[in-house]
């Protein structure tokens, strides 16, 4: 065998062992679709070891071509990071005052005082919020994928998140425990680790990660002082199954879930530091008094996408995100800015081209307070929220690094961040495995519900929950809105 037989042969036998990787995981990770296609490959791939070893006239010069070709298509295509301009990372400057921020508005009642002062200074909300208040509201049962089952999962998740509201944060002890930062940020990450979270970091508080105002409860119209000076960060994952058939019922069960687990650690380790004699105060859902998915990207656990979350290395945003800010000595981690995840979005769009609500932007980032980044139409995000009694998740279920934490996609993360010609075809490659608008799968079957009934006494539709719809089905109408009095 000469040398572009033998290039063509390995080539031909590299191309068979990532598919039949790619076919073996895709069925162990419940994807037939992109096993089947895997499988399909594979014979035009044993074409290429076969063109190496059969006789046929003009053999040198067609394995030659074509080996030369992949040859030069692999060379292209990882070529290393280092070769390229990094871009810079950019840091907010300003502050967020939190009753303007979706979850707060969404608590104003309708002709309060409240609502009535609120609306007066931002009118250009009115419009937008009056769409969530004719829905029928998140966990409705009049909602689109109303599950009773799931539902009242989700009730009791945020039932015993209530009750962790007292407890976020802990009497201090009047016995301080001297203990060296480097050993506090070793135990306390280790900790972590071990009680189940996915990632852990520390970070130096900086102005902007903390909120102005207060938005919600009785925190509503009160400043809020930025007196911690570490903040630790942490990530809990999202069950896959339950997240791919989002928007249906499972994404806000395990959503629920995620929140209670986040809200139960940050508690817990805002106690553990209480009890060391330092203040510390836990971040949890419905009372955070900083911007979490900030103060985990400056604690080194990811970079904030197109769809405005968290993205980690390991599980994109497919991850829960709690916060404990504390003045316990500690040793902050070094950030070291990946652009790769933002560079990857700017050419993927999945996500955009999948939101139901239109809210995520194809654009490119632009430039608010001071930084490059891009922002989403919450008031769409969440009125969608409101009419499917879901938090929806469909961006999070079809993002490329979502996908499991496993060899195979690690394979592939770890390309899309040391190579930068690797990254269009990565997307190329999900499109063509996963669907660039793939049906959102079926809820798993012990969250069937067979007979329900919703609040007008009709039965709701349940058919929704087996059937895979197109996302352009889920969109919302537009409505004629009022202006209210003020
Ligand atoms: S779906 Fe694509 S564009 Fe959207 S956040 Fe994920 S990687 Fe970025
Ligand atoms: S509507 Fe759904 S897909 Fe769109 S941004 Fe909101 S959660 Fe993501």
């Amino acid at each position: 065998m000469n040398i572009p037989e033998g290039l063509v042969t390995v080539e031909g036998l590299a191309v068979m062992a990532l598919l039949t990787l790619m076919g073996i995981g895709s069925y162990i990770e419940k994807e037939p679709t992109a096993g089947r296609k895997a499988m399909m490959l594979l014979p035009v791939s044993f074409v290429l070891v076969l063109l190496g070893y059969w006789d046929y006239p003009g053999k040198i010069w067609v394995t030659g071509i074509i080996g030369l070709s992949i040859l030069v298509f692999g060379i292209y295509l990882f070529v290393p990071a280092f070769l390229f301009r990094k871009k810079k990372e950019a840091f907010p400057k300003g502050r967020i005052d939190e009753r303007t921020v979706m979850f707060s508005r969404k608590e104003l009642k309708p002709g309060s005082d409240r609502f009535k002062k609120y609306y007066a200074e931002h009118p250009e909300h009115f419009r937008k919020d009056e769409q969530f208040r004719q829905q029928p509201g998140l966990l409705s049962k009049d909602a689109v994928f109303y599950n009773s089952l799931a539902f009242v999962a989700a009730e009791a998740n945020f039932f015993i998140v209530d009750a962790l509201q007292d407890r976020i944060e802990p009497p201090v002890s009047l016995e301080k425990q001297i203990i060296e930062p480097e050993e506090a940020a070793d135990f306390v990450k280790n900790w972590l680790l071990k009680i189940g979270v996915k990632s852990v970091g520390i970070t130096l508080m900086r102005d902007y990660h903390w909120y102005t105002v207060g938005g919600r409860g009785e925190r509503y119209g009160k400043p809020v002082l930025p007196r911690h000076r570490y903040g630790i960060a942490f990530t809990v994952e999202m069950d896959e199954e339950m997240v791919k058939a989002a928007p249906r019922s499972s994404i806000i069960m395990e959503s629920a879930q995620r929140y209670l687990q986040a809200g139960t650690i940050a508690v817990q380790l805002a106690k553990l530091i209480a009890s060391l004699g330092y203040e510390a105060r836990a971040h949890i859902d419905g009372n955070y008094q900083v911007v979490a998915p900030l103060v985990a990207r400056d604690a080194n656990l990811g970079e904030i996408g197109r769809m405005g979350l968290l993205m980690t290395p390991e599980l994109g945003p497919r991850v829960r995100v709690g916060v404990v800010t504390t003045n316990m000595p500690l040793v902050p981690d070094k950030r070291i800015y990946d652009d790769s995840m933002e560079d990857f979005c700017g050419k993927c769009m999945k996500c955009a081209e999948n939101c139901p609500s239109s809210a995520i932007p194809f654009e490119k980032q632009t430039k608010i307070d001071t930084v490059r980044r891009w922002q989403i139409d919450s008031e769409a995000c969440y009125s969608y929220w409101c009419k499917v009694g879901t938090d929806c998740g469909r961006c999070m279920s079809v993002c490329p690094y979502s996908h499991a934490d496993n060899l195979m996609h690690n394979m592939v993360r770890w390309a899309i961040k040391m190579f930068p010609n690797f990254r269009w075809w990565a997307v190329r490659m999900d499109d063509l495995f996963y669907g660039r608008k793939p049906a959102p799968q079926k809820i798993p079957g012990w969250l069937k519900v067979i007979t329900q009934v919703n609040s007008k006494g009709k039965q709701a539709d349940i058919s929704n929950q087996d059937k895979p719809e197109k996302c352009s089905d889920l969109s919302i109408k537009d409505q004629n809105i009022e202006q209210p009095e003020r």
